[in-house]
């Protein structure tokens, strides 16, 4: 499995999670990997966050207070500066259709919570690697 963990070097995340503990999980797991791991709390924060500095990725989760991951997802695929970042969706929402809602708001990925860490990292990879045939580096 190992070749299919994201190389973190170099790369910026961008976490927006209103639950602390799951903040803190993620940052540290995505520390620990090499990556450069910012956080957000609400949607506006990490729209304040994109004003800063510019991800390689996005994991967003979709129930945050006032606007919602979906609001936000399709502001950022909206917006020329940040339309090409990929986000992932990491959500609680998991009843019938809501992948589909997830994924026409913009979203890039979709991962069902309680997350599978191991599925989480592979897709991590996955979408980093697209980023990376389309010439950035890792
Ligand atoms: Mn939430």
């Amino acid at each position: 499995m190992r070749d299919k963990l994201p190389c973190g070097k170099g790369k910026t995340l961008l976490v927006v999670e209103d639950s602390p503990s799951n903040l803190e999980l993620l940052r540290e797991l995505f520390q620990s990997l090499g990556f450069e791991v910012l956080t957000a709390s609400t949607a506006n924060e990490g729209l304040k966050v994109l004003t800063l500095c510019r991800p390689d990725l996005i994991l967003l989760d979709i129930q945050l207070p006032s606007t919602n991951g979906l609001q936000f997802a399709r502001h950022l695929k909206e917006d020329p500066r940040t339309n090409h970042i990929p986000i992932i969706a990491v959500t609680a929402l998991a009843m019938e259709g809501d992948r589909e809602r997830i994924l026409a708001a913009g979203c890039d990925g979709y991962i069902p919570k309680p997350t599978d860490l191991q599925i989480l990292l592979e897709e991590v990879a996955r979408h980093l690697s697209k980023e990376r045939e389309d010439g950035s580096q890792c």
